[in-house]
């Protein structure tokens, strides 16, 4: 673990006020051992580089098409034959409308501390610093560990943003190294967040109570629902969260709840990886509805954002 110690992201956003205090950088990882049906970063999945194919983009010069020795580019469309295509880059290296992406780029952690060091400024007058998160941070755990370390030893606060899923052996080391933890939990129902995510939840709520333990004095610990219409938002789901981070609360650390409404803003993504959105069209809760869950959750939790 050092400077040189590597990891696959897929973007980089500078000047963020989301996702932590103050004014930050975000850092997204690729990689996610889940599959929300919800997923507004469907690009962050998978943990290898892909193609995003970005039709609207094209003028049709054929350029790719001629350039792909593998002749995964057809002919006319210039759709990618993703069963053929080796996810080289060559296409998207020299489409100049962009229409063609590459997703996904090895950095180190010297690269990423480069970047990070360029608005220490803004993060000192904020109060802000960085925040990685993905895909999921926990899937990279030597590259993430090391960076959230330099920037530590560097006076940079740190922030994550996990899905909590891993074996806790491996994974406490990146829980440590964070000053501030948002983590998700998507439904208390194990079957329930199979169904939506793929796995199961006892291994997230586990970590999540083991994290609590962990986090009693000097980390901020904000769980998060993503309220999903139709998915996970039924009373019973938002109550039983609540009574489970009020369980946590005992431990004497800064735990607090909030709620992520559920939008739709990926959903061109998954067209330009050939995939199909997995939701129907759902429509946004309220603010109503999302102020009346917060009035739930008060009636347990101490601290709801
Ligand atoms: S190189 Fe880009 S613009 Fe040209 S045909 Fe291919 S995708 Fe379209
Ligand atoms: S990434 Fe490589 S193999 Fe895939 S379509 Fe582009 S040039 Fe062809």
């Amino acid at each position: 673990m050092g400077y040189e110690t590597t990891g696959i992201i897929f973007n980089t956003q500078k000047f963020s006020i989301h996702d932590g205090d103050g004014m930050r950088t975000l850092i997204f990882m690729k990689g996610c051992p889940l599959r929300c049906l919800w997923c507004s970063n469907p690009e962050s999945q998978n943990p290898q580089v892909e193609i995003m194919d970005v039709k609207s983009n094209c003028i049709g010069c054929g350029k790719c098409m001629t350039l792909c020795e593998n002749h995964a580019v057809k002919e006319g469309t210039f759709d990618i034959d993703r069963e053929v295509c080796t996810r080289c880059g060559v296409c998207a290296e020299k489409c100049y409308a962009n229409a063609k992406k590459l997703t996904g780029k090895q950095v180190t952690v010297r690269e990423m501390m480069k970047l990070i060091e360029k608005d220490r400024i803004f993060y000192t007058n904020s109060g802000g610093g960085v925040t990685i998160g993905g895909g999921e941070p926990l899937m990279q755990r030597e590259f993430v560990e090391t960076l959230l370390q330099t920037c530590r030893n560097s006076n940079i606060h740190t922030a994550i943003e996990t899905c909590g899923y891993g074996e806790w052996d491996e994974v406490k080391g990146v829980f440590e190294a964070a000053d501030q933890i948002f983590f998700d939990l998507k439904a208390m129902d194990s079957q329930l967040h199979r169904k939506l995510t793929g796995v199961g939840n006892e291994r997230i709520l586990q970590n999540a109570s083991r994290l609590a333990a962990l986090a009693r004095t000097d980390k901020d610990l904000i769980f998060r629902i993503p309220l999903v219409p139709g998915c996970n938002d039924s009373l019973e789901n938002v109550e039983q969260t609540g009574s489970f981070v009020s369980s946590l609360e005992g431990n004497g650390g800064r735990i607090s709840i909030e709620i992520l409404p559920y939008h739709n803003l990926g959903e061109n993504k998954y067209r330009w990886l050939s995939r199909d959105y997995p939701l129907p069209k759902l429509e946004k809760p309220s603010k109503e509805k999302v102020e009346e869950y917060k009035e739930l959750l008060r009636k347990n939790c101490r601290h709801v954002i």
